[in-house]
C-alpha cells in the first residue's frame, strides 16, 4: 500500500520516484544492519515481519492508519471487539505474510563476523547507506517536500515503522498520564430558573456509536432508516461534526469543556467535565454502558458497563444488543430523587460485524453481510447489514422517548442523541473508522445528532421549539456544542457555560435565559 500510494503521488516524476526508493531502501537498510548482531538479528526481523503482517492486513483490507490513535483503540477495546476481527482470511494472511518468512529465518543460518571486524562492518553499511538517504532526499528534496506536505497519509503507510513507532508513542503517552488527577471544573455550577411545576428535570443522552449522518433518514437518506424517530417531534440537526474518528477521542472530547481545537487526550484527563459539572449542580449523575466503556469520563459518577451481566435476553459472547440499556430505564426512572442525567452508551453500529447488533425483527434490509469479513460480502450486503443498525438504533432512541412521554405527569423529559462519529463503507476503499481526522473522510465525521423535548418542558423553561429547529437546519454544529448544550437543557449556570455554543440559547425567552456567569 505504502508503495502503491507513493508511486501515485509521484507520477509527475518518475525520476523522483526512483530516489524515493532508494532513500527509503537505504533508510531500511540501515536499520536492519543496526540490529544485525548475534541473537538480535533474528528475533527483530521476525518481530517486524510479523508487525508488518498483521498491520498490512488493516492497512490493505479496511485502509486503516495504524497511528497512537489507532493504537489506543486496539489497547483498549473489548475482548468480544478484537474477536470479530479475527477471521481466517486474516489468519491465513499472517500465515503467508508473517509465520512462514519467520519459519525461513529461524532456518537459515546466519554467519556472523567476529565482533570487532562486524562492528567496523556494519558502520560502514549504515554510513553508506545514509549517505545514499541524504543523496537520495536532497537531489529531489523540493518534490519530497511538496508530496509530502501533499500527502501526509503517505508515510503513515510504511510498514512496520508506523505501527512500532506509534505502539512506543503510546506506551510514553499512557506512562505519562497514568497519575494524572482531574482539576476541578465548574464548581460553582448550580440550578437556576423556576423548578418544572414541582417535576424533576431529566436528560436522558443517548450516547451513539459509529452512527454516520450518511445514513439517516431523518438527513435526507434515500432509505427510511429512522421511520420511528420520524413520528416523534425531534428536532434533527442535519449538519453535525465529530470531534474524532474514534470512540477513544471523541467520547472524552464531547463531554469535555474543550472545543474539538483546544482538546487533547492530556487535557481531557487533567481537567473534570460535563458530568462532573452537573454533579456539582447537585444533578445525579448515571451512566450505563452497552459499548466498550467510558474512557475516564464517569471517573466520578455511577457507572455500570452491562455486558459483564451476560443477561441471556440480550447478551451473547461478551456482546449485548442495546435492548438491555432500554431495559434498565424504567428501573432507573421508577428511582430518580431529582435532578437527573442518564447517559446510555450504545453498541450501535459498531462493526465490522454489523449483522450482531441488531435483533431478527430488525433485519429489514436483506440481503444482509452475516460475516465479520467484509471481503465474504457484497458492497449491498454490507449497506444492508449498516443500514439495519440504524434502523435499530432508531427504534432504540424512540423507545427511550416513549419512556419518557409515559411519564410527563411527574417527569419533565428530554433526550439528546448523537454519535460518536461515522463509518467508511468502502467509499475509496476505506472500511470502519479511525482515520487520522485531518485526512478523514465526511463519512466519518459527519454524524447524526437531535433533540427531543417534552412539550411542558419546552414551555415552562421557555423554548421556542419552531426557532430551534429552524437553527438546527440552518447552521453547522458539532460535538463542540454538546457539553453547553446539556448545560442550557438542565439550566445549570456555571462561569464555564458558553452561551454562543449552546444550540438553545438562541431560542429561549430572555426570561429563561442563561448567561455565562462571572
Ligand atoms: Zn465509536
Amino acid at each position: 500500500m505504502f508503495w502503491t500510494r507513493a508511486y501515485g503521488y509521484f507520477t509527475a516524476e518518475p525520476t523522483a520516484f526512483i530516489a524515493f526508493v532508494l532513500g527509503i531502501s537505504a533508510a531500511i537498510m540501515a536499520l536492519f544492519t543496526f540490529f544485525s548482531a548475534k541473537y538480535v538479528t533474528k528475533p527483530t526481523l521476525i518481530f517486524f515481519i510479523l508487525v508488518a503482517a498483521v498491520s498490512s492486513w488493516f492497512n490493505d483490507q479496511f485502509g486503516v492508519t495504524i497511528d497512537k490513535e489507532m493504537i489506543r483503540n486496539a489497547a483498549v477495546s473489548t475482548g468480544a471487539e478484537a474477536g470479530h476481527l479475527i477471521t481466517p482470511r486474516f489468519a491465513m494472511h499472517v500465515l503467508l505474510t508473517g509465520i512462514l518468512p519467520s519459519l525461513v529465518i529461524i532456518w537459515v543460518r546466519i554467519v556472523h563476523r567476529p565482533i570487532l571486524w562486524k562492528l567496523v562492518h556494519n558502520t560502514a553499511v549504515i554510513l553508506a547507506c545514509v549517505a545514499v538517504f541524504i543523496v537520495a532526499g536532497t537531489s529531489y528534496y523540493k518534490t519530497f517536500a511538496g508530496v509530502g506536505r501533499a500527502h501526509r497519509d503517505l508515510m503513515d503507510t510504511l510498514n512496520p515503522v508506523m505501527p512500532i513507532t506509534s505502539a512506543v508513542r503510546y506506551v510514553i503517552d499512557s506512562q505519562r498520564n497514568a497519575n494524572v488527577v482531574a482539576a476541578p471544573l465548574g464548581t460553582d455550577a448550580h440550578r437556576v430558573g423556576a423548578v418544572d411545576n414541582g417535576k424533576p428535570r431529566v436528560t436522558i443522552i443517548v450516547a451513539g456509536e459509529t452512527a454516520r449522518a450518511q445514513n439517516f433518514s431523518l438527513g435526507g437518506y434515500g432509505r427510511p432508516t429512522n421511520p420511528e424517530l420520524a413520528k416523534q417531534n425531534v428536532v434533527y440537526f442535519p449538519d453535525t461534526t465529530s470531534c474524532g474518528t474514534a470512540t477513544a477521542t471523541s467520547i472524552p472530547c464531547l463531554f469535555s469543556v474543550y472545543t474539538r481545537a483546544q482538546y487533547s487526550h492530556r487535557k481531557g484527563l487533567e481537567t473534570q467535565n460535563l458530568l462532573d459539572v452537573l454533579t456539582h449542580a447537585k444533578v445525579d449523575v448515571t451512566w450505563l454502558d452497552n459499548d466498550t466503556g467510558s474512557y475516564n469520563v464517569t471517573d466520578r459518577v455511577s457507572y455500570t458497563y452491562l455486558p459483564t451481566s451476560a443477561d441471556p435476553r440480550f447478551c451473547k459472547d461478551g456482546e449485548c444488543l442495546d435492548a438491555i440499556l432500554v431495559d434498565k430505564v424504567d428501573n432507573w426512572l421508577d428511582h430518580i430523587k431529582g435532578d437527573s442525567v442518564l447517559v446510555l452508551h450504545q453498541l450501535g453500529s459498531h462493526g465490522p460485524a454489523y449483522y450482531q447488533r441488531y435483533p431478527e425483527e430488525f433485519r429489514r434490509f436483506t440481503p444482509d453481510c452475516r460475516a465479520n469479513d467484509f471481503g465474504k460480502c457484497s458492497q449491498e450486503e454490507i449497506n444492508n447489514a449498516y443500514d439495519n443498525t440504524i434502523l435499530y438504533t432508531d427504534h432504540i432512541v424512540s423507545t427511550v422517548i416513549d419512556k419518557l412521554k409515559q411519564r410527563s405527569g411527574s417527569i419533565s423529559g428530554a433526550v439528546m442523541y448523537f454519535s460518536d462519529h461515522g463509518e467508511s463503507l468502502g467509499e475509496n476503499g476505506i472500511y470502519l473508522h479511525g482515520t487520522p481526522y485531518m485526512i478523514a473522510p465526511p463519512e466519518q465525521i459527519h454524524v447524526p445528532f437531535l433533540v427531543w423535548m417534552a412539550d411542558d418542558l419546552a414551555k415552562t423553561a421557555g423554548y421556542d421549539m419552531v426557532c430551534v429547529a429552524k437553527q438546527a437546519s440552518a447552521g453547522s454544529h458539532s460535538h463542540d456544542n454538546i457539553f453547553h448544550s446539556v448545560l442550557g437543557m438542565m439550566d445549570v449556570a456555571t462561569k464555564v457555560y458558553d452561551p454562543s455554543l449552546d444550540v438553545f440559547s438562541a431560542c429561549r425567552r430572555s426570561a429563561n435565559k442563561l448567561a455565562q456567569a462571572n
